[in-house]
């Protein structure tokens, strides 16, 4: 009866934005759907490039066997995966080939006006994080004296690779192994041409499925490793500007 009331009175009165809003929300759910997905299967990427090989080891942190050592002694011989390898004993390896680009994050900076910033330091928000990039507003994502649209080149042998700072002053690309000229100009400032030196992966990626505390060395790389590209600009008149590189761990 009660029910029966309610659904006449809006049946009268707001059955129509209802309708909308629940078509709305109907649509949005695959298109919430694909975007999640999405951004998932692109966060868990591994891709290979020319040369590139993956291998099967024995896990470093459990030596293959598959269960937590640690945990089997402190309690009596139980039991529990290892969490890097998820009680299989085996982890995949990315043995990295020739034509394995290196990842670059960078930032153009009016060096003036970001007079903090000392050549020795990189700072430590070039690469956002992912919650970062989405929740920051873009005055809170901006470098200190960043420079937002500036082109940035980079000249090899073998071609060239350009990219461009976004409104934060960032940019970002993907370079081979090789010796770089680097140029940048803008407006107002004295053009900076700089060398930049990639070198090539060696070490093997160990993909492992959570981080793990023994058997990694301190200098390894990891997939997501790449280095931050910093230019510092200076005034027409004042410098030619600088350019440092700082490795950045995943
Ligand atoms: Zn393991």
């Amino acid at each position: 009866m009660r029910s029966g009331s309610l659904n006449s009175k809006s049946s009268t009165h707001g059955s129509g934005g209802a309708n909308v809003k629940l078509v709305w929300l109907l649509l949005m759910i695959p298109v919430a759907y694909l975007v999640v997905s999405r951004s998932i299967a692109h966060l868990c990427e591994q891709r290979l490039y020319d040369g590139d090989r993956l291998e099967v080891r024995d896990c470093r942190e459990c030596l293959g066997k598959g269960h937590d050592e640690k945990y089997a002694r402190d309690f009596n011989g139980l039991g529990i995966n290892c969490m890097a390898c998820l009680g299989t004993g085996k982890i995949q390896v990315l043995v990295p080939g020739l034509q394995r680009p290196t990842q670059v994050w960078g930032a153009v900076i009016d060096w003036q006006a970001g007079e903090s910033w000392t050549s020795h330091q990189c700072p430590k928000d070039v690469r956002l994080d992912l919650e970062n990039s989405i929740l920051l507003s873009t005055e809170e994502k901006s470098l200190r004296g960043a420079l937002p649209g500036i082109g940035v080149w980079f000249k090899t042998d073998g071609g060239r690779v350009s990219a461009k700072t976004d409104r934060g002053g960032r940019f970002g690309c993907k370079l081979l192994p090789g010796r770089y000229v680097v140029e940048v100009e803008a407006e107002g400032f004295a053009k900076l041409q700089s060398t930049l030196e990639i070198e090539a992966l060696r070490a093997p990626v160990w993909l492992e499925k959570n981080t793990i505390l023994h058997g990694r060395s301190p200098e390894e790389r990891k997939s997501k490793d790449g280095i931050a590209v910093i230019i510092l600009l200076e005034r027409s008149g004042e410098g030619s500007g600088m350019l440092r590189t700082f490795l950045l761990p995943e």
